[in-house]
């Protein structure tokens, strides 16, 4: 017999975005039920963000320990042997995380009355969903929608993921060996903070990437420091190359390509990885049967998150860019207050974006040429991390890299802070919440920063914007 549900809130899709979309409904007192078709975490916390992080980790770890087997380090560490690498229990390392957070996710909506089902969820109407579970279907008649399904890898005709030797950043996440050789079609952000992990662990790795430059969407100044990295790391990085066919499997992947020159080239790996973005999950849910307006291929929302249908909000990679964890999280809780009755719109100032490539890149608000583009005169800064005592006691200092501001020439309000180095991901904070609340150069050069800290690297920046950085001498 079919069961049937009738909550104030029925949210599909236990990722980033729609799991905290139901806690949050949940703690405001709103009935409320998440559908799930796989593992609560979604791609983030089980196929994305977690286990690619924890993998970079231990890749850094483990190419320190072979460095210091080969290498004198300046720091009188040596190894008299190089180091063990058990892949297979380096990936069980990495499913402890996700299995760890994912069962945290579960007692989480268990704390905040949220009912959770495991199934698959598919709409005849707006407001009618039937869920597929092992134990039968169960009807769910909900006040209000949120749709948080997500994004799926994107294919390319010719290299269809077959898990084995095309594959997926999913596949390559999940493997249980080292491959000798890996060609990663795509030098965006997910195939090169694999490519290094798989670089430091001992594959030897090729990027064909099609535009000019590696990570369209950031600068050539904060790309720049991680291209010459690739190049110390031996990675290759073949630019304006094209990747035209599988010519054979018989020994591995034989890839034939055509290089910037218009030279045809049959290039050999081990594995390959496709990693040329993500598409929404629009696909086999029914929302075609919902009369909800779409935005070319995303679903199409208001500065509330709700589609052009009343009661049906959309959440996550279903809306747009970018398609990233934090802005899922957020637009989830917004969108919960707002079902609560709580006047709350998704207008954030900024949301910062982070490459953990070696080095890391964190962005936050406008480039410099945006900057200009939209205000006209601006005022732009660096402060190397070569000038900072932290970076250099943490062994740190010689990427290149550096924090740079960029504040509005009249009333040096900050329209952009950006940041390329080691460990740079953790202040991505710092930048957002100056951008968030309106910070001017003087807030930030003013505010106390910890030494020694990276952090401090900000504060200089702003001083340097302002004339009279004190670690780094004025020039003129
Ligand atoms: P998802 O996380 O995709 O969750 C959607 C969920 O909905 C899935 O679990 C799916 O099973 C479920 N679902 C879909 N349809 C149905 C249905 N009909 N019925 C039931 N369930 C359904 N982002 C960052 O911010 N930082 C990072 O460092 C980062 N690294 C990444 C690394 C990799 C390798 C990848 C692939 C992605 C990474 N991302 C990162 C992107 C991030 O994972 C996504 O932006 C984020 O997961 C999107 O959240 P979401 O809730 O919209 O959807």
């Amino acid at each position: 017999m079919t069961q049937t549900l009738t909550p104030d809130v029925l949210v599909v899709g236990g990722g980033p975005g729609g799991y905290p979309a139901a806690i949050r409904a949940g703690q405001l007192g709103l009935d409320t039920v998440l559908v799930e078709a796989d593992r609560l975490g979604g791609t983030c916390l089980i196929r994305g963000c977690i286990p690619s992080k924890a993998v970079i980790h231990a890749a850094s770890e483990y190419s320190h320990m072979a460095k210091a087997a080969t290498l004198a380090s300046p720091m009188g560490i040596s190894l008299s042997a190089p180091p063990n690498l058990d892949y297979a229990a380096m990936t069980g390392w990495k499913d402890g995380i996700v299995d760890n957070l994912s069962n945290g996710v579960a007692g989480l909506l268990k704390a905040a009355k949220v009912k959770t089902i495991n199934g698959w969820a598919k709409f005849s109407n707006a407001k009618t969903c039937t869920v597929s579970t092992p134990d039968g279907e169960i009807l769910i008649q909900p006040k209000n929608v949120i749709l948080a399904c997500g994004s799926h890898e994107t294919e390319i005709p010719g290299f269809e993921f077959d898990g084995d030797r095309i594959l997926s950043s999913r596949h390559v996440l999940d493997l249980t060996d080292l491959p000798t050789s890996i060609g990663i079609i795509g030098a965006g952000y997910i195939g090169l903070e694999l490519g290094f992990a798989l670089s430091k662990l001992g594959s030897a790795v090729t990027f064909i990437e099609a535009a000019k430059n590696i990570l369209p969407g950031y600068d050539a100044e904060l790309t720049r420091p991680v291209a010459s990295s690739l190049k110390q790391h031996d990675i290759e990085l073949l630019l304006g190359a094209k990747a035209k066919s599988v010519e054979s499997f018989s020994n591995g992947v034989d890839l034939k390509i055509e290089t910037a020159e218009g030279e045809q080239q049959t290039l050999s790996f081990d594995k390959v990885l496709v990693a040329v973005g993500r598409k929404p999950a629009i696909e086999g849910w029914g929302v075609e049967t919902m009369g909800i307006d779409m935005d070319s291929r995303f679903i199409k929302v208001d500065d509330r998150c709700q589609t052009s249908m009343s009661g049906v909000f959309a959440i996550g990679d279903l809306v747009g860019e970018p398609m990233l964890a934090h802005k899922a999280t957020a637009q989830g809780e917004c969108v919960a207050e707002i079902i609560s009755g709580k006047k709350r719109r998704f207008a954030p100032v900024a949301i910062p974006s982070v490459c953990f490539t070696d080095p890391e890149i964190v962005s936050v608000g406008l480039s410099p040429e945006q900057a200009k583009r939209e205000h006209g005169d601006v005022m732009i800064s660096k402060f190397p991390f070569a000038a900072s005592g932290r970076a250099m006691a943490m062994d740190a200092s010689d990427s290149k890299g550096f924090v740079r501001i960029i504040a509005r020439q009249n009333d040096h309000v900050v329209l952009g802070i950006q940041a390329v180095g080691a460990h740079v991901a953790e202040l991505s904070g710092e930048f957002v919440l100056a951008l968030e609340m309106g910070a001017v150069l003087e807030d930030l050069a003013q505010t106390i920063h910890a030494h020694p800290t990276l952090s401090e690297a900000g504060a200089e920046a702003a001083l340097a914007a302002l004339g009279h950085p004190i670690h780094i001498a004025q020039r003129g």
